[in-house]
C-alpha cells in the first residue's frame, strides 16, 4: 500500500543516474531502476493499492492496519505480519531555526524535486541551496540544467555530505561555488523570498559575525537531512532507536511490536538504493518465515549496520587540474594526470580501467550523461523522463537542453523509445527512462 502515485516511493523523482551499480551491475536512473521491481511485482501479480494512506499499524496476532482512499474511505485490514517501509522525510526550516520572514520560495529539495521531475515546474529562477548532501549538490545540476541560476551551495560543515563525483558533476560543471563552514542565517522577503544572508560558521558551528554577505535569490532549497517516518513505527507500539531515529529491531529486522518488520529508510536512512533492496528482500522473506513459524521468538536487538556518513573533502592540487576527481563510480578516486615531453600521458591513482579512461577523457575529450524530462500531452503525467543513451561531449550539453525542452510528445511514450535522434548532433539519442 502507498499513499504515493507510483509503488516505487521516491525512486520516480530521482530521474538522474546512479542507481543500481550493486544489483543490476548497471548504471541506471531512478525510474528505470524502479520499472525492474515494478515487473517482477506485475510478474508475481502481487496486489497492491496506490492513493492509499495508511493512518494506523497495530502489531499483534493478528496485526491491524486502518487505511484509507477514494474507493474504499476508511478500511481495515488483518494481517499476520507487516512489513514497514514508508522511506523517510525531509527535515523542514523550523526544525532549522532560521531567523527571518516567512516567504514562499523555501522548498525542501525533494519537494523541488518532485515539482521539477514529475509536474514539470520550475520552482524558481535564482537559487540558494542550504546543504551539500547528494540531494542538495542533484538538484543544484538540475535546476541549473532547467535554466536557473544557482547562485551557491552552502554548508555548514567543513565538508560536503555528498559524494564527490557528485561535487564535480552537478556543482564544478555549472560553475557553482561550495561554500562550506557556511550557513544561512537570515531570510529577506515578505510575499516571496528576495534574498538570504549567508554567514562563516566557527569551529562549533556558531556564525561568525562580520562575515555576513547579502546572496539575491527566489528560492532557497534546504538539503538539510533525512529522518525515518515513524509515526506509524510508534503507532505499532515499536520501541525506537535514538541513534537510528527507526525502530529497533533484531536480526531478521522485526521490530519489538508483534509481527511489525521494518526496511528502507524508515529503518535508518540509506544512501544506495541497493542497500534498501536488499534489505526490503530480507525482511519480506523473514516476514513470511514469521507467518509459517511456530516459534516466534527471534532473539535481542540488533542495530542495523549503518554505513559512515559520506564526509568529501575537496583535495588540494585539483584546481591546479593535474589531479581529477573519478566520476565512474561513488569511490571518487583521486586520479593523477602527467603529459609526458612527448605528448603522451601518464594516469596514476586510479583503481580500476575506468578511472583511466574517465581521465584521459576528462583532459582531452570530457563527456556527460545528460538526464531530464520531456513534456507529453493526453497522458497521466505531464512530463516523461528522459536520458542521452550514451555520454556526449561536455560542451554540448546547453544545446541538448535546448533541444529537450524545445520537444513535445504525445502520450503514450514507454520506456526505452527513442524521443529525439541523434540530439545535437552527437549521434547519441535521446530516450525514454519511463512511461506517460
Ligand atoms: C534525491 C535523492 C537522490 C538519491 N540518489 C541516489 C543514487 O544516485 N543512487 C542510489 O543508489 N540511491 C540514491 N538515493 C537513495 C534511494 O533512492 C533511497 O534510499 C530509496 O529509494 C528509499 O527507498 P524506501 O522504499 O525506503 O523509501 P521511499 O522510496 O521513500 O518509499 C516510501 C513509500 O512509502 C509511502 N508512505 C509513507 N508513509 C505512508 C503512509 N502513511 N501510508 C501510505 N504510504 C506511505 C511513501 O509515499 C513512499 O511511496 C537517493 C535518494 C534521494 C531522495
Amino acid at each position: 500500500m502507498t499513499r504515493g502515485h507510483f509503488i516505487t516511493g521516491i525512486l520516480n523523482q530521482c530521474i538522474h543516474n546512479g542507481f543500481g551499480l550493486h544489483t543490476f551491475k548497471e548504471e541506471l536512473t531512478g525510474p528505470e531502476y524502479a520499472a525492474r521491481y515494478i515487473s517482477m511485482v506485475y510478474e508475481k501479480k502481487i496486489p497492491y493499492m496506490l492513493h492509499t494512506m495508511v493512518v494506523d499499524v497495530r502489531g499483534g496476532d493478528p496485526c491491524i492496519v486502518t487505511a484509507m482512499n477514494h474507493k474504499k474511505g476508511l478500511f481495515e485490514i488483518e494481517a499476520k505480519a507487516v512489513v514497514l517501509a514508508m522511506g523517510c522525510r525531509e527535515r523542514p526550516r523550523g526544525a532549522m531555526n532560521i531567523p527571518g520572514s516567512r516567504p514562499s520560495g523555501i522548498y525542501s529539495a525533494g519537494t523541488a524535486q518532485r515539482f521539477v521531475n514529475i509536474e514539470g515546474r520550475m520552482p524558481g529562477k535564482e537559487v540558494v541551496v542550504l546543504g551539500s548532501g547528494d540531494i542538495g549538490l542533484i538538484m543544484a545540476r538540475r535546476m541549473s540544467l532547467q535554466g536557473a541560476k544557482v547562485k551557491m551551495v552552502a554548508e555548514i560543515m567543513p565538508y560536503s555530505g555528498g559524494l564527490k563525483r557528485n561535487i564535480v558533476q552537478c556543482l564544478d560543471d555549472f560553475g557553482i561555488p561550495l561554500k562550506l563552514s557556511h550557513t544561512v542565517t537570515k531570510i529577506h522577503g515578505k510575499d516571496r523570498i528576495e534574498g538570504v544572508t549567508v554567514s562563516k560558521v566557527d569551529g562549533n558551528l556558531k556564525p561568525i559575525p562580520g562575515t555576513e554577505e547579502y546572496v539575491s535569490c527566489d528560492t532557497l532549497l534546504l538539503s538539510c537531512g533525512l529522518i525515518p517516518e515513524n509515526e506509524l513505527s510508534e503507532s505499532a507500539g515499536a520501541r525506537m532507536d535514538p541513534v537510528t531515529s527507526g525502530p529497533v529491531v533484531n536480526a531478521r529486522l522485526q521490530t519489538t511490536a508483534e509481527g511489525v518488520f521494518a526496511c528502507g529508510n524508515v529503518l535508518h536512512v540509506h544512501d544506495l538504493v541497493d542497500n534498501v533492496s536488499k534489505e526490503a528482500v530480507e525482511a519480506g522473506a523473514n516476514a513470511a518465515a514469521y507467518v509459517k513459524e511456530k516459534n516466534k521468538d527471534w532473539g535481542e536487538a540488533v542495530r542495523p549496520k549503518i554505513p559512515a556518513k559520506t564526509k568529501s573533502v575537496i583535495p588540494e592540487g585539483r584546481d591546479a587540474g593535474r589531479t581529477l576527481i573519478c566520476i565512474g563510480c561513488p569511490n571518487g578516486c583521486l586520479v593523477t594526470v602527467d603529459k609526458n615531453p612527448d605528448g603522451s600521458l601518464s594516469i596514476t591513482g586510479n583503481t580500476c580501467k575506468k578511472g583511466e579512461e574517465y581521465a584521459r577523457n576528462e583532459v582531452t575529450a570530457p563527456k556527460r550523461m545528460v538526464t531530464s524530462i520531456v513534456r507529453v500531452s493526453g497522458g497521466k503525467n505531464p512530463v516523461v523522463s528522459v536520458k542521452t543513451k550514451e555520454e556526449i561531449p561536455k560542451e554540448k550539453i546547453a544545446a541538448c537542453m535546448e533541444e529537450i525542452n524545445r520537444t513535445a510528445l504525445k502520450a503514450p511514450v514507454s520506456l526505452g523509445q527513442i524521443v529525439i535522434a541523434d540530439v545535437a548532433g552527437t549521434g547519441v539519442d535521446i530516450v525514454a527512462t519511463g512511461d506517460a
